[in-house]
């Protein structure tokens, strides 16, 4: 693994030249999940997937030292608004969550001298403290299903009342037809013109199902 200080640099430089605290934990848990699941060179292949819980600036730094992208399916954002990932390892099966401790914070004062700068004492303590003053570690299991996984896609269908394609059994089921999750359950645009400025109302009845329970043919 790259050492914390190069790591940091390419993390800096995707969070588009800012230094954040955020950057420095998130290249600690980044580091921390790979060790723990004994991945060296996270960014050389598809092994490592991670599920990121926050859109905020630690997100960039989980990307840059993983090497983790959403477009190539080895990461994902599940917005729990939480400081939190979980990495998982597609070759032994092994999760590891992580999640960055509440009273992180309040230790800073022991780890860097307190200047003007908050951020700066922040980003200095966060380099040096100690993983488990920093992190709860948890291991976990991560059922990913098939059409999560990077590859081609599993399934192509085309929404009944958009007529768009879904991908990846993202489709839902209304009354024997398939409608894209917009149509279906409302959508979080709605078009300029749009009399109704609220978003989309979903069409009622709506059952989550599969390609088994509906006969539909998989069209790719
Ligand atoms: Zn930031
Ligand atoms: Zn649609």
């Amino acid at each position: 693994m790259r050492s914390f200080d190069e790591l940091i640099g390419d993390a800096v430089t995707m969070h588009r030249g800012c230094a954040c605290p955020g950057q420095v934990l998130g290249v600690r848990m980044a580091m921390l999940g790979c060790q723990l699941l004994g991945i060296e060179e996270p960014t050389q292949d598809k092994r490592l997937i991670v599920y990121v819980e926050i859109d905020r600036c630690m997100a960039d730094a989980i990307a840059a030292v993983t090497g983790c992208r959403l477009g190539k399916r080895t990461l994902k954002h599940i917005n729990y608004g939480k400081c939190a990932c979980t990495f998982v390892d597609t070759h032994s099966g092994r999760a590891i969550r992580i999640s960055a401790r509440e009273d992180a914070r309040s230790k800073v004062g022991r780890y860097a001298p307190m200047g003007p700068d908050k951020n700066a004492t922040q980003r200095e303590a966060y380099k040096i403290m100690p993983d488990i003053e920093l992190f709860v570690v948890q291991e976990v299991v991560v059922d990913i299903p098939e059409h999560d996984l990077p590859g081609p896609p599993v399934s192509r269908l085309m929404c009944a009342v958009c007529g768009e394609g879904i991908n990846d059994r993202r489709e839902i089921f209304l009354n024997g037809r398939v409608l894209c999750q917009a149509c279906g359950q409302g959508s979080y645009y709605y078009p300029v013109h749009s009399k109704d400025k609220r978003f989309i109302k979903p069409e009622s009845n709506v059952t989550k199902g599969t390609l088994e329970t509906f006969p539909i043919p998989l069209s790719r």
